[in-house]
């Protein structure tokens, strides 16, 4: 059985039913496995046959040893899985991986409503209820509402910062009731994240069994590794050895984790591009050792990776061999020189962003969103200066649904973006959300008086 340590380094290794259900760690770390699990060679040359729930149950499998059978993964995996993974050919051998199909036309649905199947079964299992609290800059709120509607025993409460969701996004999370909750929060992303965090530390707070559907949460990052392999698999020769180059467009680093550990067990990748828009504290951090926050963080088109301190930094960090703690001081240095060889980070700028979405539209007919777009613009720019890389297979991951940004589509390329069926109706239904301003009394009061039994 695998088990799960916490990168503070400062409380004893839970298996993963105890790192789903709690979060975060006791000491304000991060959960990670204390080994990666190999993907098999029979599996790299099965991946190209098998279907995307076939091959998560074969990937995730060996995380959950001993807490879920193959038979209960297997179904968790076919139910979360129900949507296609389209893989579109853009120009020579780069391509776009679209991950935005699921119920909520972001990839955040990948891993929630992963987590939404397995923390419902344990919860049942324990006989015991859970309060999830959720900060979101625009789409894990919704992908997460939608994961936990109807999942009994498991209540939602999710804080998002009202001036930087779209009106769709707010939508998807507002319209749902039941035992799924929302706040404004007069403030930022990381704003709402710290009123988030600050809750699960808090002593007075323990008895109220919270737990995250954040990154912060390990559910969160593990379900994000199955896509790397299933669209590798597809497109290159990854039983005989040849390695893609990943193109992955990062605010909280959760999606780049998710390849960092196919990475590790043994996918076959050169380089993760790692695009960020102007919040480029990481990209900094690779090519300086020399990590500054961005506070308060920037605001950008592509609102989802509105983050000037990335919580899974932490976890990168770890894997590297350094250490950083809870509030981005660095313990300890990682192997630099083995960062900059896995990753090419690159800061994309607004201007940049919408020149591409207006370019790639142009030129290859194919619509991205802003998120895409920061992704394939730092693909290009890495291979640009990369030409033997350009030779071979590079996949840019797009993370959402251009439908969910229509005014900014429609003023580049002139077009609607058409709606998924997901989307439909959307624009019509009643919202219900609570208001708040950055004050954490309040909002303790508030899940006392509202979620304490
Ligand atoms: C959340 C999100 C991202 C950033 O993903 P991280 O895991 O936080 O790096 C990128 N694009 C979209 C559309 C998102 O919702």
């Amino acid at each position: 059985m695998i088990k799960y340590y916490s990168t503070n380094r400062e409380v004893p290794k839970v298996d993963l039913a105890q790192a789903l259900l709690q979060g975060q760690a006791g000491d304000k770390g991060l959960f990670l496995p204390t080994s990666v699990p190999a993907i098999s060679r029979e599996l790299l040359s099965n991946a190209r046959d098998m279907s995307y729930p076939d091959l998560a149950a074969a990937v995730l499998g060996p995380y959950a040893d001993g807490v879920f059978s193959r038979d209960v993964m297997e179904e968790i995996c076919h139910k979360a899985y129900n949507f296609d993974v389209p893989l579109e050919k853009v120009t020579g051998r780069s391509w776009v991986m679209r991950l935005d199909r699921g119920p909520t036309a972001s990839f955040k649905d990948f891993a929630a409503r992963f987590m939404g199947l397995a923390l419902g079964r344990l919860v049942r299992e324990r006989n015991t209820d859970l309060l999830i609290l959720t900060a979101t800059s625009g789409d894990t709120g919704s992908a997460v509402a939608h994961a936990f509607l109807g999942v009994e025993g498991i209540r939602v409460l999710v804080l998002f910062p009202r001036e930087e969701v779209s009106d769709r996004q707010r939508k998807q999370m507002t319209t749902l009731g039941g035992n799924i909750s929302t706040i404004a929060v007069e403030g930022k992303f990381d704003e709402c994240q710290a009123l988030v965090k600050r809750a699960f530390s808090d002593p007075d707070l323990t008895d109220m069994n919270l737990s995250s559907a954040n990154s912060i949460n390990i559910g969160r990052l593990l379900p994000q590794s199955v896509y790397y392999v299933y669209s590798a698999s597809r497109l290159a020769d990854i039983a005989g050895g040849e390695e893609v180059v990943f193109s992955v467009p990062s605010g909280n680093f959760g999606d780049l984790m998710g390849g960092v550990l196919a990475l590790t067990g043994g996918l076959p990748v050169s380089r993760f591009v790692v695009a960020t828009n102007s919040n480029d504290e990481v990209p900094r951090f690779f090519a300086s050792g020399v990590y500054k926050k961005i506070d308060p963080s920037l605001v950008c088109i592509s609102n989802a990776m509105n983050v000037g301190h990335p919580s899974n930094l932490a976890r990168l960090v770890a894997l590297y061999g350094g250490q950083m703690d809870e509030v981005g001081t660095l313990v300890s240095t990682p192997d630099l020189e083995a960062v900059n060889r896995d990753f090419y980070g690159i800061s994309i700028s607004d201007d940049e962003t919408r020149a591409t979405i207006g370019r790639v539209f142009r030129d290859y007919g194919v619509m991205l969103e802003p998120h895409g777009a920061v992704g394939w613009a730092g693909l290009t720019e890495y291979l640009e200066k990369n030409p033997d890389a350009a030779s071979g297979t590079s996949i840019s991951l797009e993370t959402a649904h251009p439908a969910k940004f229509p005014e900014e589509i429609r003023a580049i390329t002139g077009q609607d973006p058409l709606l998924p069926p997901s989307l439909e109706g959307l624009d019509e239904q009643e919202e219900i959300f609570g208001e708040m301003g950055l004050d954490y009394a309040q909002f303790k009061n508030h899940l006392v008086s509202e979620y304490r039994s």
